[in-house]
């Protein structure tokens, strides 16, 4: 089976349970503390094989084998992918079944995420992932005063837009954002406004 390491927690000694996101299942499994075990880290892609034992109700995690990109050891890159992917852990916490969408889009920020800054890569993502839940405001009616955005928009947590004069904080052009709800593109956002646009993100799903 494969899937991401969404979350690793200590249990007691140096025990391990870490939390795994495949294709339509989300796992809570357990590692036991042991020298012969690979190295495994937050954010990594694996294969594994799962034992059940009636003593736990949680499975142990075996047979564990890293399905590495070469940017896994870029720090920088690898940094934001935990950042990211642990957003997926908050937000999709406690649900067993997922739908295969999430594991489908983790899958394309995985093979797409050495192309550029990954930070285009996981906006585009999330604006994906906002739609696929019915939570993208593409109208652009203002999340404050209810009227309609005609030219600065104001993001909130989630992409909430609102007018500039309604919620005094950062703001950007509205066809560039457009841009970015309609075609999943940041193309025509800078640098600096990426990292405003990361920022928002930051704030949880
Ligand atoms: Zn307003």
């Amino acid at each position: 089976m494969q899937g991401y390491i969404t979350n690793i927690n200590k249990a007691r000694d140096e025990d391990l349970i870490i939390t795994i996101i495949t294709a339509n299942k989300q796992y809570t499994t357990y590692r036991f503390y042991g020298a012969r075990h690979s190295t495994i880290n937050l954010g990594y892609k694996i294969d594994f094989e799962l034992q059940h034992s009636y003593k736990s109700q949680i499975p142990q995690l075996r047979s564990v084998l890293h399905l590495a990109k070469k940017w896994n050891t870029e720090h920088q890159r690898m940094y934001v992918w935990q950042q990211f992917i642990k957003f997926f852990y908050i937000h999709l916490r406690d649900i067993e079944n997922i739908e295969k969408f999430y594991f489908e889009l983790l899958e394309e920020c995985y093979e797409k995420w050495s192309e550029q800054n990954p930070k285009r890569v996981a906006i585009e993502s999330y604006i994906k992932l906002l739609e696929f839940e019915g939570r993208l405001h593409d109208d652009f009616i203002c999340f404050e005063c209810e009227k309609k955005i005609e030219k600065d928009v104001s993001l909130l947590r989630a992409f909430l837009p609102a007018h500039k004069e309604c919620i005094y904080t950062n703001s950007f052009n509205l066809p560039n954002l457009r841009e970015l709800f309609v075609n999943k593109s940041t193309l025509f956002f800078n640098d600096e406004e990426m990292e405003l646009l990361w920022q928002i993100l930051c704030e949880g799903f």
